[in-house]
């Protein structure tokens, strides 16, 4: 029997970006609302209160961002670091809390049965240095560092699906030939945040273990089928991961309130199964953090629709909508992307 285990960190609902902004506490409510009626032997849910070392944040980010962060506990209000990102006197700890979970996340999660964090603050966009794009601590970096210093494992592929390039993640890891970043979205020309072209692939050793590939304008599950297919699959295939974490962002869904690509619901259940059957091919476990998705009312959905293929769901599910085409754009892209790539990986 195949599990998914979801754990919310406690202060998830109580961290804030301020009014009427897109990545609110009801994001986490309307999953959990969901979840909790989904309990049984293939749905746990748990909330955990417990923090990291202050040296767990260091393996990423810098002392002085961390006091940064830190001394927002005690602004009264919200603190804004930039147009878009903001503390209240809650967002330290649940920070905190989130990091938390994602080390226990890829510690704890086993073959057959993977950890869902479900948390806020996100954490892609968070660089060494700076709090952005609703991210204050990089959660998937912060426990792909500590996993790899523990020596829990070697060799960690990170898969992040949201609408937006994770560019905190691949900063963090540019040099790094030990992680392997992968990121699908939306055409940096004409999205946050501006990069994530598809020859921005890594630094000195870890050159070639950044990849991202930049989708055009309403992009669907077709367009993620041909990036799987033709880059994501025979990269790590060749990279040979022990760990796969999963940068899971709902805003690549077509009715995402800030997105511009065009995802479908069943589309999600493609990315789940593409992703179920890496792990299968691989035998290695698999952790899922949450990251954007701003459609509240059908957020549940998407993520029930994802997860499906984790705990044998929709098994019988044949491939993606024949009607959705792949988009001329999307060829294109992969075509650079093989070009700058091929020095590095057999494609
Ligand atoms: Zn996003």
């Amino acid at each position: 029997m195949n599990s998914i285990r979801f754990i919310s960190n406690a202060l998830a609902k109580k961290h804030s970006n301020g009014r009427f902004h897109p990545e609110s506490p009801q994001r986490i409510e309307m999953i959990e609302n969901w979840v909790t009626t989904r309990l049984g032997d293939s749905i746990s849910y748990e909330i955990s209160d417990k923090m990291p070392e202050k040296e767990d944040i260091l393996s990423v980010h810098t002392e002085d961002y961390y006091h940064l962060i830190e001394k927002t506990r005690n602004y009264e209000g919200h603190f804004y670091f930039d147009a878009d990102t903001a503390a209240n006197s809650y967002s330290y700890e649940a920070a905190m809390q989130a990091v938390q979970i994602g080390i226990q996340a890829t510690f704890e999660s086993t073959r057959n049965s993977s950890i869902f964090c479900l948390v806020r603050p996100p954490g892609h966009h968070a660089t060494q240095h700076s709090p952005q794009g609703f991210c204050i601590f990089n959660n998937i970096a912060i426990s792909s560092q500590i996993a790899l210093h523990k020596k829990k494992y070697q060799r960690i592929a990170i898969l992040d699906f949201d609408h937006h390039f994770g560019n905190g993640t691949a900063y963090i890891n540019e040099s790094n030939p030990n992680i392997l970043y992968i990121s699908t979205h939306a055409d940096p020309r004409i999205s946050y945040p501006g990069c994530g072209f598809s020859d921005e692939i890594g630094f000195g050793e870890g050159r070639g273990f950044n990849v991202p590939i930049p989708l055009g304008y309403r992009a669907s599950e077709a367009d993620l089928e041909l990036c799987f297919e033709t880059i994501i699959n025979p990269i790590i295939e060749q990279f040979k991961p022990n760990f796969l974490a999963l940068s899971a962002g709902f805003d690549a869904f077509e009715r995402d309130p800030i997105g511009i690509l065009g995802v479908s619901i069943e589309g999600f259940t493609y990315i789940g199964k593409a992703i179920k059957e890496i792990t299968d091919d691989h035998q290695i476990p698999c952790a899922h953090f949450l990251e954007g998705g701003y459609n509240l009312n059908l957020l549940p959905e998407l993520v029930s629709a994802y997860i499906s293929p984790f705990i044998n769901e929709n098994d019988q599910m044949e491939g993606i909508n024949p009607a959705l085409q792949v988009k001329e754009e999307t060829k294109t892209t992969i075509q650079s992307s093989k070009r700058v790539l091929s020095e590095y990986w057999s494609l």
